[in-house]
């Protein structure tokens, strides 16, 4: 029996369970690329890239994205026993279990990441919005995965804006600031 991983394993077991359900650290790191292009106009995909890739490697989001990847596959196989079976896999709107841990990844980065979670969820951007469609068809459950995929995609964006201040804090002369600035 094994517990615990190291950051390598879990970011390469996340990439697995992701693929494994249609999902690509790069469809994450496009909508996190979409999101913080608009406030940050010269980000680069490689940093939005790599963010992902730091994020999945966090234990927290490990466990998340396996139980979700998981709870996702029980509801197609129906192993779920009464009313939440069908909760689950209908993807009731008033269902947010989902968004709970959607929420609980994307506050790692406070409050703009859970603005941020907000404005994918609402506007399902890129694989979001596939995942999404293809919950719909018989048989496919993506109740959770959505919601996991779009804070991941939410926190790196928010992570990347982050990163792009601290660089641009380092350029600043010191003298330039002042008590009264
Ligand atoms: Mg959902």
């Amino acid at each position: 029996m094994k517990l615990v991983y190291s950051r390598d394993e879990m970011t390469r077991l996340c990439i697995e369970a992701l693929e494994s359900r249609g999902v690509t650290v790069d469809d994450i790191a496009n909508i996190a690329y979409e999101q913080q292009s608009k406030y940050t106009p010269d980000i680069k995909m490689e940093t939005c890239r790599d963010s992902v890739l730091k994020l999945l490697s966090l234990r927290d989001i490990f466990h998340t994205v396996l139980l979700g990847v998981e709870l996702d596959k029980m509801a197609e196989k129906k192993m779920f026993e009464g009313p939440i079976q069908d909760i689950i896999e209908q993807d009731l709107g008033l269902f947010g279990i989902d968004e709970v841990l959607g929420l609980d990844i994307a506050r790692i980065y406070g409050i703009i990441g859970a603005t941020n979670f907000g404005d994918i969820d609402v506007n399902k951007r890129g694989i979001v919005s596939k995942l999404n469609k293809e919950g719909k068809k018989k048989g496919v459950c993506h109740t959770f995965l959505d919601d996991i995929v779009g804070a991941i995609a939410a926190a790196a964006s928010t992570r990347v804006a982050q990163v792009m201040n601290e660089e641009l804090a380092q350029e600043l002369p010191y003298e330039r600031i002042s008590l009264f600035d």
